[in-house]
Protein backbone atom coordinates (compact mmCIF):
# COMPACT_ATOMS: atom_id res chain seq x y z
CA UNK A 1 0.00 0.00 0.00
CA UNK A 2 3.15 2.37 1.27
CA UNK A 3 5.36 0.98 -1.37
CA UNK A 4 3.41 2.02 -4.54
CA UNK A 5 2.98 5.59 -3.74
CA UNK A 6 6.48 6.36 -2.55
CA UNK A 7 9.36 7.09 -5.03
CA UNK A 8 12.76 6.39 -4.41
CA UNK A 9 15.20 8.86 -4.57
CA UNK A 10 18.52 6.98 -4.50
CA UNK A 11 21.33 7.54 -7.39
CA UNK A 12 20.80 4.01 -9.24
CA UNK A 13 24.30 4.30 -11.36
CA UNK A 14 26.29 4.80 -8.11
CA UNK A 15 25.08 2.88 -6.37
CA UNK A 16 25.39 0.08 -9.01
CA UNK A 17 28.92 1.04 -9.35
CA UNK A 18 29.46 0.95 -5.63
CA UNK A 19 27.93 -3.00 -5.38
CA UNK A 20 30.26 -3.95 -8.53
CA UNK A 21 33.28 -2.55 -6.28
CA UNK A 22 32.66 -4.75 -3.33
CA UNK A 23 30.61 -1.10 -1.07
CA UNK A 24 27.15 -1.49 -0.27
CA UNK A 25 24.70 0.67 -2.56
CA UNK A 26 23.61 3.57 -0.50
CA UNK A 27 23.59 5.03 3.14
CA UNK A 28 20.03 4.78 4.45
CA UNK A 29 19.68 8.38 5.89
CA UNK A 30 19.78 10.17 2.83
CA UNK A 31 17.43 8.23 0.83
CA UNK A 32 15.40 7.92 3.61
CA UNK A 33 15.25 12.25 4.04
CA UNK A 34 14.69 13.00 0.30
CA UNK A 35 11.56 10.92 0.71
CA UNK A 36 10.15 13.76 1.50
CA UNK A 37 7.55 14.14 4.37
CA UNK A 38 6.44 10.97 5.40
CA UNK A 39 3.20 11.81 7.55
CA UNK A 40 0.74 10.68 5.27
CA UNK A 41 2.37 7.45 4.71
CA UNK A 42 2.71 7.39 8.82
CA UNK A 43 -1.03 8.32 9.11
CA UNK A 44 -2.44 5.84 6.24
CA UNK A 45 -0.39 2.79 7.99
CA UNK A 46 -2.07 3.76 11.77
CA UNK A 47 -5.40 3.99 9.76
CA UNK A 48 -4.25 0.47 8.07
CA UNK A 49 -3.92 -1.24 11.31
CA UNK A 50 -6.78 0.45 13.29
CA UNK A 51 -8.86 -0.75 10.85
CA UNK A 52 -7.47 -4.30 11.25
CA UNK A 53 -7.68 -4.16 15.26
CA UNK A 54 -3.64 -3.88 15.35
CA UNK A 55 -4.00 -0.78 16.83
CA UNK A 56 -6.72 0.45 19.24
CA UNK A 57 -9.01 3.40 18.19
CA UNK A 58 -8.55 5.06 21.76
CA UNK A 59 -4.59 4.79 20.56
CA UNK A 60 -4.94 5.85 17.50
CA UNK A 61 -5.17 9.76 17.80
CA UNK A 62 -1.83 9.52 20.04
CA UNK A 63 -0.34 8.04 16.85
CA UNK A 64 -1.62 10.51 14.89
CA UNK A 65 0.15 13.17 16.76
CA UNK A 66 3.07 11.20 16.57
CA UNK A 67 3.43 11.42 12.77
CA UNK A 68 4.60 15.06 12.96
CA UNK A 69 7.77 13.29 13.51
CA UNK A 70 7.73 10.51 10.78
CA UNK A 71 11.03 11.16 9.36
CA UNK A 72 12.80 11.07 13.04
CA UNK A 73 11.02 8.01 14.22
CA UNK A 74 11.38 6.24 10.58
CA UNK A 75 15.25 7.21 11.04
CA UNK A 76 15.01 5.72 14.54
CA UNK A 77 13.93 2.26 13.53
CA UNK A 78 16.59 2.25 10.08
CA UNK A 79 19.17 2.88 12.73
CA UNK A 80 18.12 0.16 14.95
CA UNK A 81 17.65 2.23 18.33
CA UNK A 82 16.61 1.00 21.16
CA UNK A 83 12.76 -0.13 21.36
CA UNK A 84 10.51 2.65 23.42
CA UNK A 85 9.08 1.46 26.58
CA UNK A 86 6.08 2.74 26.60
CA UNK A 87 3.27 0.86 24.85
CA UNK A 88 1.93 4.60 22.18
CA UNK A 89 6.00 4.71 21.24
CA UNK A 90 6.33 1.02 20.45
CA UNK A 91 3.34 1.09 18.08
CA UNK A 92 4.35 3.84 16.39
CA UNK A 93 8.01 2.38 16.03
CA UNK A 94 6.53 -0.66 14.37
CA UNK A 95 4.16 2.16 11.99
CA UNK A 96 7.69 3.76 11.62
CA UNK A 97 9.66 0.25 10.18
CA UNK A 98 6.47 -0.51 7.73
CA UNK A 99 6.79 3.13 6.43
CA UNK A 100 10.94 3.26 6.08
CA UNK A 101 10.70 -0.37 5.12
CA UNK A 102 8.39 0.47 1.72
CA UNK A 103 10.69 3.49 1.30
CA UNK A 104 14.00 1.56 1.27
CA UNK A 105 12.55 -1.41 -0.69
CA UNK A 106 11.08 0.53 -3.28
CA UNK A 107 15.21 2.61 -3.70
CA UNK A 108 16.38 -1.47 -4.14
CA UNK A 109 14.01 -2.78 -6.28
CA UNK A 110 15.15 -0.03 -8.30
CA UNK A 111 18.54 -0.50 -7.89
CA UNK A 112 18.11 -4.01 -8.74
CA UNK A 113 16.26 -3.76 -11.72
CA UNK A 114 18.31 -5.55 -14.47
CA UNK A 115 20.97 -5.85 -11.82
CA UNK A 116 22.58 -9.14 -10.79
CA UNK A 117 23.82 -9.29 -7.41
CA UNK A 118 25.68 -12.41 -8.16
CA UNK A 119 29.39 -11.04 -7.84
CA UNK A 120 28.56 -9.93 -3.97
CA UNK A 121 29.34 -12.50 -1.30
CA UNK A 122 29.08 -10.89 1.32
CA UNK A 123 26.79 -11.78 4.49
CA UNK A 124 25.52 -8.04 4.43
CA UNK A 125 22.49 -6.46 2.39
CA UNK A 126 24.56 -5.10 -1.07
CA UNK A 127 22.39 -2.29 -1.37
CA UNK A 128 22.05 -0.73 2.18
CA UNK A 129 24.73 -2.97 4.00
CA UNK A 130 22.20 -3.86 6.78
CA UNK A 131 21.98 -7.78 8.04
CA UNK A 132 19.82 -10.62 6.53
CA UNK A 133 16.94 -11.60 9.16
CA UNK A 134 15.97 -14.05 7.04
CA UNK A 135 17.06 -17.09 4.90
CA UNK A 136 15.13 -19.21 2.02
CA UNK A 137 16.71 -22.50 1.70
CA UNK A 138 16.89 -24.86 -0.57
CA UNK A 139 19.17 -28.18 -1.43
CA UNK A 140 20.84 -26.01 -3.85
CA UNK A 141 21.21 -22.56 -2.82
CA UNK A 142 20.61 -20.22 -0.15
CA UNK A 143 18.91 -16.90 -0.07
CA UNK A 144 19.56 -13.61 2.33
CA UNK A 145 16.97 -11.38 2.82
CA UNK A 146 17.63 -7.53 4.25
CA UNK A 147 15.68 -6.68 7.11
CA UNK A 148 15.67 -3.15 6.36
CA UNK A 149 15.20 -3.27 2.81
CA UNK A 150 13.62 -6.72 1.34
CA UNK A 151 17.00 -6.64 -0.90
CA UNK A 152 17.52 -10.85 -1.11
CA UNK A 153 20.88 -12.29 -2.37
CA UNK A 154 22.28 -15.59 -2.81
CA UNK A 155 25.35 -16.85 -0.77
CA UNK A 156 27.29 -19.53 -1.07
CA UNK A 157 27.96 -19.58 3.12
CA UNK A 158 25.57 -22.57 5.16
CA UNK A 159 26.96 -21.92 8.50
CA UNK A 160 27.22 -18.92 10.46
CA UNK A 161 27.10 -15.25 8.77
CA UNK A 162 28.83 -13.92 11.90
CA UNK A 163 31.76 -16.36 12.37
CA UNK A 164 31.52 -18.79 10.05
CA UNK A 165 31.04 -21.88 12.12
CA UNK A 166 29.55 -24.76 9.82
CA UNK A 167 27.29 -27.13 11.85
CA UNK A 168 27.18 -28.25 15.37
CA UNK A 169 28.52 -28.10 18.26
CA UNK A 170 28.90 -24.32 17.06
CA UNK A 171 25.66 -24.01 15.00
CA UNK A 172 22.18 -25.73 16.65
CA UNK A 173 18.98 -25.44 14.60
CA UNK A 174 15.85 -25.18 16.51
CA UNK A 175 12.80 -26.52 14.36
CA UNK A 176 9.87 -24.51 14.46
CA UNK A 177 7.61 -27.14 12.43
CA UNK A 178 3.77 -24.91 12.83
CA UNK A 179 5.84 -21.73 11.16
CA UNK A 180 8.05 -23.63 8.76
CA UNK A 181 11.25 -21.73 10.22
CA UNK A 182 14.35 -23.24 11.87
CA UNK A 183 16.13 -20.64 14.40
CA UNK A 184 19.88 -21.11 13.02
CA UNK A 185 21.86 -20.45 16.37
CA UNK A 186 25.51 -19.65 16.55
CA UNK A 187 26.91 -20.59 20.29
CA UNK A 188 30.36 -19.76 19.11
CA UNK A 189 29.50 -15.89 18.00
CA UNK A 190 26.19 -15.62 19.22
CA UNK A 191 24.38 -14.76 16.19
CA UNK A 192 21.16 -15.93 15.34
CA UNK A 193 19.26 -16.34 11.61
CA UNK A 194 15.45 -17.39 10.68
CA UNK A 195 15.46 -19.78 8.27
CA UNK A 196 13.10 -21.77 6.03
CA UNK A 197 12.48 -24.17 3.21
CA UNK A 198 12.11 -22.71 -0.22
CA UNK A 199 10.30 -19.79 -0.81
CA UNK A 200 8.24 -17.37 1.81
CA UNK A 201 4.93 -18.36 1.88
CA UNK A 202 3.49 -14.60 2.38
CA UNK A 203 4.63 -11.06 1.73
CA UNK A 204 8.08 -10.39 3.55
CA UNK A 205 5.95 -7.95 6.23
CA UNK A 206 3.83 -11.38 7.15
CA UNK A 207 6.81 -13.64 7.49
CA UNK A 208 8.28 -11.37 9.87
CA UNK A 209 4.73 -10.63 12.09
CA UNK A 210 4.34 -14.49 12.11
CA UNK A 211 8.12 -15.51 13.05
CA UNK A 212 8.39 -12.59 15.87
CA UNK A 213 8.19 -15.29 18.71
CA UNK A 214 10.77 -16.53 17.42
CA UNK A 215 13.19 -13.30 17.42
CA UNK A 216 11.80 -12.87 21.10
CA UNK A 217 13.00 -16.34 21.55
CA UNK A 218 16.33 -15.51 20.34
CA UNK A 219 17.02 -12.64 22.47
CA UNK A 220 15.86 -14.09 25.34
CA UNK A 221 18.91 -16.33 25.05
CA UNK A 222 20.89 -13.40 24.46
CA UNK A 223 21.30 -13.72 20.74
CA UNK A 224 21.40 -11.01 18.22
CA UNK A 225 20.17 -11.01 14.76
ZN1 LIG B 1 19.20 -3.77 2.74
ZN1 LIG C 1 28.90 -17.48 14.60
Amino acid sequence: MVRAEERAHVDVERARARITSGRHGFDVAPVLRAAGDLRTAFERTVTAFESTGIVSTAHAPALRRQSVDATTLVLAWANSESTPRDPALRVARTVAGIVGNAVLARASDDVAESFSFAGWTRAHCPCCGASPDLAMSTAAKRTLVCWRCDTQWRTTHRGCLGCGANGPPDVARVPSPYLGYELAICNACGRYLKERRGSPAHALLVERALTAGLDEAAEQRGLRA
